[in-house]
């Protein structure tokens, strides 16, 4: 069987009762709507990220759904041109293009999208979203993302604000001290350095992960980033990959990634966090097992090295968590229910 017919069996071969219960009406009784849900929480604890979860919470709060809110929080903050690690104002490459990842799932239809390597384009978890919910494919990548978003009136646009460009100037100049980037040698004293690296830079690393859980039980999450600053052009990393950077169930939560995308994806780290969920784990601790996992692996190889991640979880019930690593500041995120908004603090490893 070719492809295309077997896409066919399997979209005509369905019989009227399995259909009915996949895509709805046999689906299992609504969730107690027990405590705190619906709830919505983002990683990004900052002014922007606690604007989007009350912003999104009003779509909860009516009855929306968990996928509309995840979406209308994700695009407040990559919209934020202050925001220098997801959408517009994101950090570029090495060539200075501004090269965006992302990922939605939507655990009711146990649907996900991806786009990878997407220039040009503030919001491209919306993209993402078309992905999942237009083709039957998973993730689309560089070019023929953009075609895609275009060919849905997504306007193309330059990424770089005056604030994101400055860096990568100055990253340019202080890349190697025996090029030719910055001012003409005899105007440059020896060894000078125009700024340190990263002074001024709220976000040289960063991603943001947006998750709810509405009224009816139902779990979306999104994850969106423009991934390491200075990245080697054509880099992805764990952002628009479904089990690393992002992933949902809707019969136990959704866990996000922030941090070193490389190890996020060996690791499968949202899988893991989820998977733990699964098994009885807390959202807390199952951010901590995770870590905890990485960790493991590492000091078989190199006891040294601690990789920088974060990870924040949420549950069906709508509790919820974070952990990081490494560093003695505890990770925050914002979370919004129908009690108000709350920075909660977790735990950082090294701490
Ligand atoms: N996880 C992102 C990436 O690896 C970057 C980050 O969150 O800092 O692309």
């Amino acid at each position: 069987m070719d492809n295309i017919s077997r896409r066919r069996f399997f979209k005509g071969g369905l019989g009227l009762g399995a259909a009915a219960f996949l895509f709805g009406k046999a689906r299992p009784a609504r969730a107690q709507t027990r405590g705190l849900v619906p709830v919505i929480v983002t990683d990004h604890a900052n002014q922007t990220g606690q604007n989007a979860v009350k912003e999104a919470f009003s779509i909860l709060a009516k009855g929306g759904r968990a996928l509309d809110a995840v979406e209308k929080g994700t695009n407040i903050i990559e919209v934020d041109p202050e925001d220098t690690s997801v959408g517009y104002g994101g950090l570029p490459n090495a060539d200075g293009v501004v090269q965006l990842d992302s990922s939605i799932m939507d655990g009711r239809t146990y649907s996900a999208g991806a786009v990878a390597s997407l220039e040009g384009i503030k919001t491209p978890s919306s993209v993402a979203r078309l992905v999942m919910e237009k083709t039957d494919h998973v993730l689309l990548v560089g070019p023929g993302a953009l075609r895609f978003a275009k060919s849905y009136g997504f306007k193309e646009e330059d990424l770089m604000t005056e604030k994101s460009r400055n860096f990568y100037l100055r990253w340019r100049e202080n890349l190697n001290k025996d090029d030719d980037w910055g001012p003409p040698d005899h105007l440059r004293k020896p060894d000078e350095k125009v700024a340190g690296l990263y002074d001024g830079i709220e976000h040289h690393t960063g991603t943001t992960n947006v998750l709810a859980v509405d009224s009816n039980g139902d779990i979306a999450g999104i994850t969106s980033t423009s991934g390491l600053a200075w990245k080697i052009p054509g880099r992805v990393g764990d952002s628009p990959i479904i089990g690393a950077g992002l992933y949902v169930d809707n019969e136990v939560g959704a866990a996000g990634a922030t941090g070193r995308g490389e190890d996020v994806i060996k690791s499968c780290a949202s899988y893991f966090i989820v998977a733990q969920m699964r098994s009885g784990r807390s959202p807390q601790q199952a951010c901590e097992d995770a870590l905890q996992m990485i960790l493991d692996k590492y000091k078989k190889v190199n006891a040294e090295f601690v990789p920088g991640e974060k990870f924040v979880a949420l549950n069906k019930k709508g509790e919820y968590g974070c952990a990081s690593m490494p560093g003695n500041r505890k990770p925050q995120m914002a979370v919004m229910t129908g009690k108000g908004l709350v920075i909660h603090e977790g735990t950082a490893f090294g701490s």
